[in-house]
């Protein structure tokens, strides 16, 4: 939909660049960004979008940026159902949340396929972060992974987790509520892959990563960076990888979003001795 061009008779010309940054559908919710200054506009903005969207029956708006332990986004309701709670799906997953209590990004479907697409047959996964489970059961539906265990520090996330294996009739998922590093030390099993989707903060769990991970195993390690420092981010595993005594055998690093327009989301993908 070019919610600009829906827009232009409504909206001077003028103002129309600046006023949307943007939106997403998650179910039968339009999350919308709009540019400070521009919020006499909500509810023109909210008509069109559902004027577009017929299965659109809540139009909220981010009033910040995602933060905190949780990596929670605050959201103001425009119009419609008063609601945050929605079904949505990916690749034939259907994914049951709530938007203001836990982090879930639409975006990253596509993110997650290529992850699963990695996956061999037989494989012990662990998905640090697991929020809803979106990693996990992507990885269970699209490849022959033996087990995938989610740990995830927010309840309600981890709530809808175990409604979303229900929903989606998944059997070798397990979930584990808590902090990944309390959680990884009260158990004796090792990876074969291990997925960090915590960009910007998963280098605090790298060490907790590579001491469970089996010779020969991958990471994916999610970060923030700018173009043209890519790199740091396997520099660091690479240094924590030698301070255990491991070194990097191969990696490949793929951009996969971004939160600002020079501000990068990357995954490195490091095969670890
Ligand atoms: N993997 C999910 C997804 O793709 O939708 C969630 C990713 S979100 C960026 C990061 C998640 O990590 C949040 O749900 C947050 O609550 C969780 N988290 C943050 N610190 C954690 C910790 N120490 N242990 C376990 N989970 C944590």
């Amino acid at each position: 939909m070019n919610l600009k061009k829906s827009l232009q008779d409504s909206i001077p010309p003028e103002e129309l660049p600046r006023l949307i940054r943007g939106f997403d559908i998650i179910g039968d919710i339009a999350v919308v960004i709009i540019a400070e200054g521009f919020d006499h506009y909500e509810q023109l903005i909210a008509e069109a979008i559902a004027a577009a969207h017929k299965n659109v029956k809540t139009v909220l708006k981010r009033a910040g940026t995602y933060s905190g332990e949780f990596r929670t986004i605050p959201l103001t309701f425009i119009a419609g159902e008063r609601k945050t709670e929605t079904v949505c799906s990916e690749y034939e997953i259907r994914l049951w949340l709530d938007l203001a209590k836990l982090y879930f990004s639409i975006r990253s479907g596509h993110e997650r396929k290529r992850i699963a697409d990695l996956v061999k047959p037989g494989e012990n996964v662990l998905v640090m972060f697991s929020g809803i489970a979106p990693y996990p059961l992507m990885i269970a539906k699209f490849s022959s992974a033996e087990k995938i265990t989610g740990i995830e520090i927010n309840r309600a996330a981890h709530d809808y987790a175990l409604q979303n294996l229900k929903l989606n009739k998944a059997r070798n998922i397990s979930l584990i509520h808590g902090d990944v590093c309390g959680a990884v030390k009260r158990s004796a099993e090792c990876y074969d892959r291990i997925v960090m989707p915590l960009p910007g903060h998963a280098g605090e769990f790298l060490e907790t990563a590579l001491r469970v991970l089996k010779p020969g195993g991958a990471v994916h390690f999610y970060d923030f960076k700018i173009r043209g420092s890519f790199e740091t981010s396997s520099e660091l595993i690479s240094a924590k990888a030698q301070q255990l005594g491991r070194r990097i055998n191969a990696s490949n690093t793929v951009v996969c979003g971004h939160s600002s327009p020079q501000r990068f989301r990357i995954c490195v993908d490091a095969t670890i001795s």
